[in-house]
């Protein structure tokens, strides 16, 4: 519950510019630390959500930072270091040229 809370109350910040990857529909940052009453699941099992048009950002930018990743295991993003991102860990610099 705690992680929820701080979730919620840093949701505005920008997403890490280290971010890499996709969201599986794995379903399991829906679930934190209990399911949504607004997750469904279809036949194959993928996650989608009742109401993603008008989702919060705690939800819209999870994971944010790799310290809010909850689910590593499962989560389709990861973080990588900046220099293999080149560019500022704020996301407020441009990437460099190559
Ligand atoms: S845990 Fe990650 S991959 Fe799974 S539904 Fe959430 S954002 Fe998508």
């Amino acid at each position: 519950m705690l992680n929820k809370l701080k979730r919620l109350t840093t949701s505005l910040l920008p997403i890490d510019a280290t971010r890499q990857g996709e969201c599986n529909r794995c379903g399991a940052c829906c679930k934190l630390p209990y399911p949504c009453p607004f997750l469904r699941f279809d036949d194959q099992g993928l996650s989608s959500c009742a109401v993603y048009h008008v989702r919060p950002p705690s939800c819209r930018k999870y994971p944010r930072t790799a310290a809010e990743n909850l689910t590593p295991e499962q989560c389709g993003f990861y973080f990588v270091s900046t220099e293999e991102v080149g560019t500022d860990p704020t996301g407020l610099e441009p990437a460099a040229s190559p």
